[in-house]
């Protein structure tokens, strides 16, 4: 039995017990009311039979002395009627009392007659006339008078007794009558509260019982941590929406949303930060959607907004503003992070008919998102196929990682500008893939970026390229070489322990290894990213910053960041010719980097203006076409042999 049943039980049956008792109480109080009222009446009785004896015998006596005076017929039957008085009053003592009565009522019966007889022989004496008068006065007051005196004297004493006992009787009965008065009252008002509170607590048991139903009902159809609905809800609310489109024609959209780093944040900040997040993504996600719509959260950091009566175009309107407000920085206790969203949207009935269909379609568009980087993607038939070769590809890159000979590392060299020098090359993966033939990075990195295998590519790039240093090394050459670290690796705790296990199985020292990053990488967990930086920094590997001026920079990081190296991203350098922004950017970016004492790349140099306007800006250091694309390790050493010799850096 549950505690709050425990209760209920205990003042139930508490209440039968108190009011069976009270109804007790109070029939009690009736029965000895009843009887002390009887006794009562009886005492009372007994009293007025003494009472009549009393003023019998006073008559009689009465005539006595009257028939000696004026004798006649009318004094005898006033004496006789006195006398049958007395006898009846007697029979009502006899009847009315108790064993004293009728022993008294015998005593008095017995003096009674020798009285009668008295009074008979005085009677008798006046009959007689003046002969029996002298006889007369001697019987009465000789036996008459005694007589009547004894019997006088014990009835009114009996009669004082059985006043007295009538009036105690009396009180007793008043005093209980309160009794039961006070006890009826107080018995009714006990019933009254206690009924109140059972009414009370029978009310609150129900209203908590609702309430349970209505928290199961609740919890049920909603997640516990941000207190969205859960997939049930969602699903059962956006069968109603598609049936009502149906019905009344219209479309109704549906959005999946999936946060692009929040592993990254969950296993790096741990859980405390991940639940926050999410939490504060429900709340501007929530904020984000008009009054009819519904947010719901599906699993982990994956949501789905419900917009009825919205067609595609309309919500994918909605996707990118609701993707801009969580591309705003979340402030997580005393962390600030900022995370990107993708969003894939449908509509029904375009696209699907069913709610799973519908769910499935967003789902495809939002991993096209993800994997294009474009954000916000609209269903298309075309990703059907794309998503499953998504799957294929992660499946493929997967056995490409055991197998060994399907990836292999291209080195692209960089070269000082000021002495045309070489100061290092660059790793870039290249995948052989055995039935499709080459595959491009930008295809398969982005992909493998989404799950965790982008961090065993990586740790397969290392050991590739530091294999490669050794080789090199012992061939006589100190080629510093660069490799690119994906932002999830940046955040992956185990990062700094294997560079140093693989640094030490190749003998290679730290000055050899470059790690390029992009800034927002680090801005995704600028703590844990700034800690993972120092760390290596102070093993004594190279960093560089990647991709300048493609992500949001910041110079209070940048300044932060033990970097030492900024890469100007080849998109800018390609166009400086051409476009004064870009140009721009690039000055921006040399000046930027020298101020904060940092070497400037320029990658994406594909000719010899580029080479004239970067040396006349400044640049120290050119990677592209124009000097040698990405080629095998056994290439760039002939390269290197052909063209110059090669330096190590300062
Ligand atoms: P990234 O790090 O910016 O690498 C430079 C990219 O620019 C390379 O493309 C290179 O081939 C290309 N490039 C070099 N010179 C020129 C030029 O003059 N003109 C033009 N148009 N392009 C030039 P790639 O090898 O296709 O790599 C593309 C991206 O894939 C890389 O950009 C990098 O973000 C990623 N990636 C490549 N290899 C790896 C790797 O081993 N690990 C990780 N995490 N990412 C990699
Ligand atoms: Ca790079
Ligand atoms: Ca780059």
């Amino acid at each position: 039995m549950q505690r709050s049943q425990l209760r209920r039980w205990f003042a139930v049956t508490g209440l039968a017990v108190i009011m069976l008792g009270l109804t007790g109480l109070s029939v009690s109080g009736v029965a000895h009311t009843r009887s002390s009222a009887a006794a009562v009446t009886k005492v009372c009785m007994l009293a007025a039979a003494y009472d009549r004896i009393h003023d019998a015998v006073i008559t009689e006596e009465h005539s006595v002395q009257l028939y000696r005076v004026e004798p006649g017929s009318v004094v005898r039957e006033s004496h006789a009627a006195a006398s049958a008085s007395l006898q009846a009053a007697l029979r009502d003592v006899e009847r009315l009392g108790t064993a004293a009565d009728r022993g008294l009522a015998s005593e008095i019966g017995a003096l009674h007659g020798q009285y009668l007889q008295a009074v008979t022989d005085v009677f008798d004496a006046v009959d007689e006339g003046a002969a029996g008068e002298r006889a007369a006065a001697a019987i009465d007051t000789g036996r008459a008078q005694s007589l009547f005196e004894r019997i006088n004297r014990i009835v009114q004493t009996a009669t004082v007794e059985r006043t007295e006992q009538a009036a105690r009787a009396l009180r007793e009965l008043e005093r209980v009558e309160t009794l039961a008065f006070i006890a009826t009252v107080a018995g009714f008002a006990v019933g009254l509260v206690l009924m109140t509170v059972l009414l009370v607590l029978s009310v609150g048991y129900q209203r908590r019982l609702v309430r349970q139903a209505a928290s199961s009902e609740h919890q049920a159809s909603h997640d516990p941590l941000t207190g969205l609905p859960n997939r049930v809800l969602f699903a059962r609310r956006a069968g109603t929406a598609l049936q009502d489109a149906q019905d009344r024609g219209g479309s109704v959209s549906v959005l999946m949303l999936d946060l692009d780093r929040f592993k990254e944040v969950n296993d790096t900040l741990g859980h405390h930060y991940g639940d926050e997040l999410l939490r504060q993504v429900a709340a501007r996600t929530s904020a984000a959607v008009r009054s009819g719509d519904l947010v719901a959260r599906l699993s982990g950091d994956e949501f789905a907004i419900l917009l009825p009566q919205a067609a595609a175009q309309d919500a994918a309107r909605l996707a990118a503003r609701l993707q801009n407000d969580l591309h705003r920085s979340f402030l997580l206790d005393d962390v600030t992070v900022d995370i990107e969203a993708s969003i894939g949207v449908a509509a029904a009935p375009e696209h699907a008919t069913t709610v799973e269909a519908a769910l499935r379609c967003a789902d495809i568009a939002m991993y096209n998102a993800k994997d294009t980087k474009a954000g916000v993607a609209v269903y298309d038939a075309a990703m059907q196929v794309e998503d499953g070769s998504r799957l294929l590809l992660l499946g493929d890159l997967r056995r490409a990682l055991d197998s060994a000979d399907q990836l292999t590392l291209h080195y692209q060299p960089k070269i000082r500008l000021n002495d045309g020098q070489v100061s290092g090359a660059e790793a870039l993966v290249r995948w052989q893939h055995p039935t499709r033939g080459s595959i491009p990075p930008a295809e398969f990195i982005p992909v493998a970026e989404t799950t965790g295998l982008i961090c065993r590519l990586t740790l397969y790039v290392l050991r590739a390229a530091l294999g490669q240093v050794r080789t090199w090394l012992d061939d006589g050459l100190t080629v510093p070489v660069a490799v690119n670290l994906s932002p999830r690796c940046l955040l992956d705790a185990g990062l700094v322990g294997h560079v140093v296990a693989l640094l030490h199985e190749f003998d290679v020292p730290a000055s050899l290894l470059r790690l390029e990053v992009t800034e927002s990488a680090v801005m995704a967990n600028p703590a844990m990213a700034t800690a993972t930086l120092t760390e290596l920094h102070e093993l004594g590997v190279r960093l560089s910053i990647d991709d300048y001026g493609t992500g949001y920079s910041s110079m209070a990081y940048l300044k932060r960041l033990p970097v030492d190296e900024l890469k100007v991203d080849r998109t800018f350098v390609l166009h400086m010719d051409a476009d004064h922004e870009d140009a721009a950017l690039v000055r921006g970016a040399i000046e930027l980097g020298h101020n904060l004492g940092m070497t400037v790349v320029a990658e994406g140099v594909e000719g010899s203006a580029h080479v004239a306007a970067l040396q006349a800006l400044g640049c120290d250091i050119a990677q592209g076409y124009h000097y040698a694309r990405p080629m095998p390790a056994a290439d760039l050493s002939r390269w290197m042999h052909d063209q110059r010799p090669v330096t190590v850096p300062a």
